[in-house]
């Protein structure tokens, strides 16, 4: 659960929520025992409490009459206990009450519960609720709940059932809930503004919470689907509240400070390039230099496949830098990467006259050198790893900041990058696709650019699935592919045999394919390799010395290599479909027609053969991403950003994906028009939000 609304922090006492931001323990029936477990939930304050909603409502409106119950049917009943005793099975006691009128009977069983032999008569009346079925002529419950006469949180209305909480009854979770609704939420100030809710027609604040966890008005059918107004008012809540902190933190940033970039002879740059720029290249240089020629800080993503041309274009617009006296530093996640991009700088700047310099880890006293030119300005672009946001490192005149890769770096690293010039632009790059839904949620603050053509004369990938029984198929395309002078790339999951999972290790599998294809030369290349192994390996490959590569997903990122035509895929379907798709970019590069084949063990019929078909299917980055944000959740394409990213509590971007849009908009018209929060309707807002973003800073810090 998020983080964001402690108990214990100066900075709430002003705040509309103070008081529901008491610890839970101020609840009746919560001692140290249950905070404990509530606090495993991520549960410390009543708030907390009030924002884990049901995970389902059973229907206890009314008694069916006994008679009346159907087969498979969930019913509360009321009858008399008809009978009442003890069954011994072979291990264990079963405990029998027969429990109706005349008209009906029904069968209540309960394993172990010897003690109810004493707690209940026989002639008593008793309620139950359970699922009923008939067996031998008979209607049956087994281990139905049993309820109190009269108990009205349990008895005539939908009653609330909230995930499982370790030593707490639902029953108690109910009244402890109840407390901090009654409690807690009456003089509760709705922050929503007025106009918002009513154009939408969502309930008040309050209202919602206490509609929300014991329904009066809302249908069975709605709640189901999560689309009471109760619970569409507070998923709408989450989305607006942190598409508010992105609307006022982009607002923010618009009114800074940044540099103007003249963005003259544009021509001159396209005419020295060794290609002709793709129709989307091109659209999306010209809305790079749109924020770079305005006064304010860039801060725009660009999305695009592998190999679709993303680097060329940050090459360009750290041209324009350059030209006008400012410096670029270009950041990549694998020092595979960095090299790669320093290789093609140096190649694409040949005529441009450029001075671009390499700094990674473990470049001895060369390093030294590279970070005095870089402070002294005789540096134009530097590219490299982490160690580029190094302390020691210093620019004279950064004007542009590159980031490649960027889901790789955590927040506080991008900042740190940015921090070593003077509001420089920032422009991040990304291969992976992102489902819209989780892109505005993620980078709502952002511009985003997307690269959606490859370059001409790519043939297209083909895509096959084999399962595991079929391996020496595969081996056989493999020899082909190789006979005909290509290269092929074999990716492992994992790089050691570990003895849960039965994956096989890329190690041991360079072995069996050494047995298997004796006449090709096979390399190997993993995380825990030394570095200079790794790169000797890498080098190798390159010269065409070895034919086919094994490799955990360390190649994941950036390399480029023509001839490499083929990619095996081992176990693929333990690999997220984003993955997959971003490894067999590597083969997506070439001139000849490259194939990827996935060779995985699953059932006919199963998720994982359905998952799968869909990458053999697409090569539609974003239809791919979008399948595994549904299967998968948002995890997936994460990264190092987790630890920031908000963790909605009642929202869901997969399932709310309208609201969302919906929140969305709100918020940024609310922004346009009063960037200031300063109209009255939104004191409550102001409040919250803190003049900058309060709490939801952490959230939002996207640059
Ligand atoms: P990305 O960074 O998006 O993965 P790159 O910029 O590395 O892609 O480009 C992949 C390859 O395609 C590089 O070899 C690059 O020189 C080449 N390339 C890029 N743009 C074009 C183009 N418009 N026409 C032909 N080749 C291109
Ligand atoms: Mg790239």
């Amino acid at each position: 659960m998020s983080k964001c609304h402690q108990s214990d922090t100066d900075s709430d006492m002003d705040s509309p929520y103070r008081k529901i931001l008491s610890p839970v323990s101020s609840l009746k029936g919560v001692g140290k025992v249950i905070a404990g477990e509530f606090r495993k939930r991520g549960v410390q304050t009543v708030y907390d409490l009030l924002y884990v909603l049901p995970r389902s409502y059973q229907d206890r409106r009314k008694f069916v009459p006994i008679h009346q119950v159907s087969s498979g049917e969930t019913a509360l009943i009321k009858g008399k206990i008809v009978e009442l005793r003890r069954v011994r099975l072979r291990y264990r006691t079963m405990i029998e009450m027969l429990v109706g009128n005349e008209k009906g009977i029904i069968s209540a069983r309960w394993m172990g519960a010897p003690q109810y032999l004493f707690r209940f008569r026989k002639g008593e009346e008793i309620v139950l609720f359970g699922r009923f079925r008939t067996s031998m002529k008979m209607l049956e419950t087994y281990h139905p709940e049993i309820i109190e006469a009269g108990d009205e949180y349990e008895i005539g209305r939908l009653v609330p059932v909230y995930s499982e909480i370790e030593g707490i009854s639902q029953r108690r979770i109910r009244r402890i809930v109840m407390d901090a609704i009654n409690r807690f939420t009456q003089d509760l100030e709705d922050p929503l503004p007025t106009m918002i809710r009513e154009a939408r027609q969502l309930p008040e604040l309050s209202e919602a919470i206490k509609e929300a966890h014991f329904p009066y008005e809302s249908r069975p059918e709605d709640l189901r689907i999560r689309r009471s107004p109760a619970q569409r008012r507070l998923i709408f809540d989450e989305f607006f509240m942190l598409q508010l902190a992105l609307a006022l933190k982009r607002s923010k940033a618009s009114h800074e400070r940044g540099i103007a970039f003249g963005i003259q002879g544009m021509e001159e740059i396209y005419r020295s390039l060794p290609f002709k720029l793709t129709g989307a290249q091109t659209r999306v240089i010209q809305e790079i230099m749109r924020d770079m020629s305005r006064p304010f800080p860039m801060n725009r993503l660009l999305q695009g496949d592998v190999g679709c041309g993303k680097t060329v274009v940050a090459l360009i617009a750290a041209w324009v830098v350059v030209r006008n006296g400012y410096q670029v530093a270009f950041m990549a996640p694998t020092q595979l990467l960095a090299e790669q991009h320093y290789l093609s700088t140096v190649e694409l700047t040949r005529r441009m006259n450029l001075k671009a310099a390499l700094l990674i880890s473990g470049m001895g006293s060369h390093a030294d050198e590279v970070r005095d030119r870089a402070r002294q300005g005789d540096i134009d672009i530097l590219i490299g790893t982490h160690a580029l946001i190094q302390e020691s490192v210093k620019f004279h005149k950064l004007g542009l900041a590159i980031i490649d890769e960027q889901h790789r770096f955590g927040v506080a690293q991008r900042a740190v990058l940015k921090q070593k010039g003077i509001s420089p632009d920032v422009l991040t790059m990304t291969a992976t696709p992102i489902p819209r839904t989780l892109g505005l949620t993620l980078y709502g603050d952002l511009d985003i650019s997307v690269i959606d053509e490859l370059p001409p004369g790519r043939k297209p990938i083909q895509t096959k699935l084999f399962h595991e029984r079929d391996r020496s198929k595969v081996y056989a395309m493999l020899r082909d592919e190789i006979d005909k002078g290509r290269q092929a790339y074999v990716v492992y999951p994992l790089i050691e045999k570990s003895e849960k999972m039965d994956l096989k290790d890329a190690t041991h599998m360079a072995e069996e394919l050494r047995g298997v294809l004796p006449d090709f030369h096979i390399g190997l290349i993993h995380g825990r390799m030394p570095l200079d192994q790794r790169e000797g390996a890498m080098e190798a490959f390159k010269k065409g010395a070895i034919d086919i590569l094994v490799s955990t997903t360390v190649i994941e990122v950036g390399i480029d290599i023509p001839n490499a035509t083929i990619m095996v895929i081992e176990n693929a379907e333990r690999f997220g479909l984003s993955q997959i798709h971003q490894l067999r970019g590597r083969v997506r590069r070439s001139v000849y027609p490259s194939k990827c084949l996935l060779l995985a063990s699953y059932r006919k019929t199963g998720e994982a053969r359905r998952r799968l078909g869909v990458i053999e299917k697409t090569t539609d980055g974003f239809r791919i991403a979008e399948e595994d944000l549904a299967i998968r959740g948002p995890g997936e394409f994460l990264g190092e950003r987790q630890s920031g990213f908000y963790q909605f509590r009642v929202a869901n971007l997969m399932r709310d994906a309208e609201i969302l849009s919906e929140a969305r908009e709100g918020a940024f018209r609310l922004v346009e028009g009063d960037p200031g929060l300063a109209h009255r309707t939104y004191n409550i807002l102001r409040e919250l939000f803190g003049g900058g973003q309060g709490h939801w800073d952490e959230f939002v810090d996207v640059a």
